[in-house]
Parts: C-alpha cells; sequence; structure tokens
C-alpha cells in the first residue's frame, strides 16, 4: 500500500514571515519521524524560499497550480517547469477554486497534468461536488465524470495523487459522513482504475474539506482515503501537526 500523503494549501496565504511555521513544522518532524508523506503547498511567491527553509528535511514542496503551456505570452502565469525550478516536486491542479474563480475545465486540467508530467512534477488532482450537486443526488456521477476527465491517459505508472473535496466542505467546517466519503472514495478509484488500467489502482486518494486534528484519524481510517489535503488548519505548524499526527 502507498504511503499516505498529508498536504496542506495554503491558497493566499504567507509571506516571508509565514515560514517560521514551516521552519518549526521542520524541527517538529525533525525529531519525530512523520508515518506518511508531508507536503506544504505555498504560494508561488513562497515556493523557492521555502525550498531552502525546509531543504534537507523530508518535507515536500507544492504548487497550487501551474499553466498547460510550456512558455510563452501568458502574462501573470506560471508553468510546470518554473514551480519544479522554484524548488517544488508536487503540484495541486484543478483545484475548486479554480474551476470555479477561473474557469477551469476537466479538459484545462488534464492540460494542465500534463504539464506538470513532462516537469517532473507530481500533480495532485481535485474534484468534488458543490452542495447543489450533492443535494440532486449526483455527487459520485460528477465526481466520475471530473476523474475521467481531468485525468490524461499518460499518468498511468507515473506518481499522482487525486483529491476529493466536496466544494461544501471547503473552509465551512461541515464534512461528509464517513459513509459518504467512503462511498465517493470508491468511485474515485472505480474511475481512476477505468481510466488508467492497473495505472489507476495504486496513487493515493486524498481527502479534503475542514480536515482538522479532531477529525483526522477517522477519516484517515476511511477505506481508500490515502491522506488529506489541507486548507486552514496548514496554516499554523501545531494544527498541521495534529493531522500528520493522526495518520
Ligand atoms: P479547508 O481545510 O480550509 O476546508 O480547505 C480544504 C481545501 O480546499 C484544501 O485544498
Amino acid at each position: 500500500e502507498s504511503l499516505k500523503l498529508i498536504a496542506g494549501n495554503w491558497k493566499m496565504n504567507g509571506v516571508g514571515e509565514s515560514l517560521e511555521e514551516a521552519a518549526a513544522l521542520r524541527v517538529a518532524l525533525d525529531a519525530e519521524a512523520a508515518n506518511c508523506r508531508v507536503a506544504l503547498c505555498p504560494p508561488a511567491t513562497l515556493i523557492d524560499r521555502m525550498a531552502q527553509t525546509l531543504g534537507g528535511s523530508a518535507i515536500e514542496i507544492g504548487g497550487q497550480d501551474c499553466h498547460g503551456a510550456a512558455s510563452g505570452a501568458y502574462t501573470g502565469s506560471v508553468s510546470a517547469e518554473m514551480v519544479a525550478d522554484a524548488g517544488a516536486n508536487l503540484v495541486i491542479l484543478g483545484h475548486s477554486e479554480r474551476r470555479a474563480g477561473f474557469g477551469e475545465t476537466d479538459a484545462n486540467v488534464a492540460a494542465k497534468a500534463e504539464a506538470a508530467l513532462a516537469a517532473g512534477l507530481e500533480p495532485i488532482i481535485c474534484v468534488g461536488e458543490t452542495l447543489a450537486q450533492r443535494e440532486a443526488g449526483e455527487a459520485v456521477s460528477v465526481v466520475s465524470q471530473q476523474v475521467m476527465g481531468s485525468l490524461p491517459v499518460s499518468l498511468a505508472d507515473k506518481p499522482f495523487a487525486v483529491a476529493y473535496e466536496p466544494v461544501w466542505a471547503i473552509g465551512t467546517g461541515l464534512t461528509p459522513t464517513l459513509e459518504q466519503i467512503e462511498e465517493v472514495h470508491a468511485a474515485v478509484r472505480a474511475a481512476m482504475i477505468a481510466r488508467l488500467g492497473a495505472g489507476g489502482a495504486k496513487p493515493v486518494i486524498l481527502y479534503g474539506g475542514s480536515v482538522k486534528p479532531s477529525n483526522a484519524k477517522e477519516i484517515l481510517a476511511v477505506p481508500e482515503v490515502g491522506g488529506a489535503l489541507v486548507g486552514g488548519a496548514s496554516l499554523k505548524a501545531e494544527d498541521f501537526l495534529g493531522i500528520i499526527r493522526a495518520v
């Protein structure tokens, strides 16, 4: 079984002084090795300095997005190669905040995943239903379609992860029941295998949405939950450590 991955998504939070939290996490995990992979995904402007702060530690670094093209006239965008060059080995793609706020489609996300692979980055591809879709009984079908459309076939046999993040659970303190998480994660796995064959069987499926130290243990024990993608509770080393220790 693959090692679980606990990844922190700082979103648009963090300036230079926030690196003190990364440094504190490092000190703690240098002293007590984690039972899992641990990653921090800061804003792009901090990747380089975070890589210096965490250099030589086991903590991995991820970007939060990259462009689907290798280079060119895309003012304001950052390519996968740039994310990797800054010091990241992972990249979050297709987060619901990008799908909703920046109009990213499954096809865009798949193109970004191809670009990430070409740059040697491990993509963390996000999927998740809205509250309206959940209430209409469409969660499993929506998420399955997102997996089919957002994972390029070239991911087979490459390292990557999928993150199931119900939109209504992000930053709300609400979480699905453990049964609902289990149901969707099983559907995500089935869609991964349908899309990639045997290459879809091994990569971890993260759960994200209001994960905190007090609920991490029960969520991480659900079948097919291979880790967590953590927003708010990743900003403070102490909170994030509480989740890491729950693995
Ligand atoms: P919260 O943990 O703040 O709910 O955010 C989840 C998320 O969107 C991680 O990508």
